[in-house]
């Protein structure tokens, strides 16, 4: 076995991640740019792992969860895995900021039809005025019969999926949109 097959996937990432930075440091420097610098991570080696998937999108990353004292203390990618072998995409190495970030939003922002002003509103309000506009629109609008036929469905409404939902969530929400005839489903996938 050579060389580069023996080596591991982390001590490849390790390598190559190291060249990469070591080639921009130089580059910037050649431009009188001082380069910034994280600060070294201390991730205590307690508690316990949970295996978990990325939230982010279809592609279902591995990841490993850290928990101690019923916090999560930190999260990386799953070795184990055999979609990312322990690799994240940025944004999935950022998971762990979902659960601990000061900037997280945490209420909505609503604008009354007509009103030239916002107001702040909880996520559970906001969920709230979105379900009763759907009913309302949907009592509206529903169409029980089109040409002698019966089609049960309303077209004042539409909904879009999301590539972070998972299966059983797309299976959910297909269920719902079909029961409250809702014939415009569409998906944005963006894998
Ligand atoms: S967002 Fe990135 S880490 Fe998460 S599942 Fe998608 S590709 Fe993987």
């Amino acid at each position: 076995m050579d060389t580069a097959t023996r080596m591991s996937r982390r001590s490849f990432l390790k390598l190559t991640g190291g060249t990469a930075a070591g080639a921009t440091a130089v580059s910037l420097a050649a431009f009188g740019v001082k380069t910034a610098h994280a600060a070294p991570q201390k991730i205590p080696k307690r508690g316990q792992e949970f295996p978990s998937v990325c939230p982010y999108c279809a592609v279902g990353c591995g990841q490993l969860a850290m928990v101690s004292d019923g916090q999560i203390i930190n999260i990386e990618g799953n070795p184990d895995s055999p979609i990312n072998q322990g690799t994240l995409c940025s944004k999935g190495s950022a998971s762990y900021q979902l659960v601990h970030n000061e900037r997280r939003m945490t209420k909505g922002m609503y604008r009354a039809p007509g009103s030239d002003s916002w107001q702040e509103m909880s996520v559970a309000e906001i969920l709230d005025k979105v379900a009763q506009r759907m009913i309302e629109s949907r009592e509206k609008n529903f169409v029980e019969t089109l040409n002698g036929a019966t089609v049960n469905r309303t077209e004042s409404l539409a909904w879009l999926g999301s590539a972070c939902v998972d299966n059983e969530e797309c299976y959910l929400i297909a269920k719902l949109a079909r029961t409250l005839g809702i014939v415009y489903l569409e998906h944005q996938a963006r894998i």
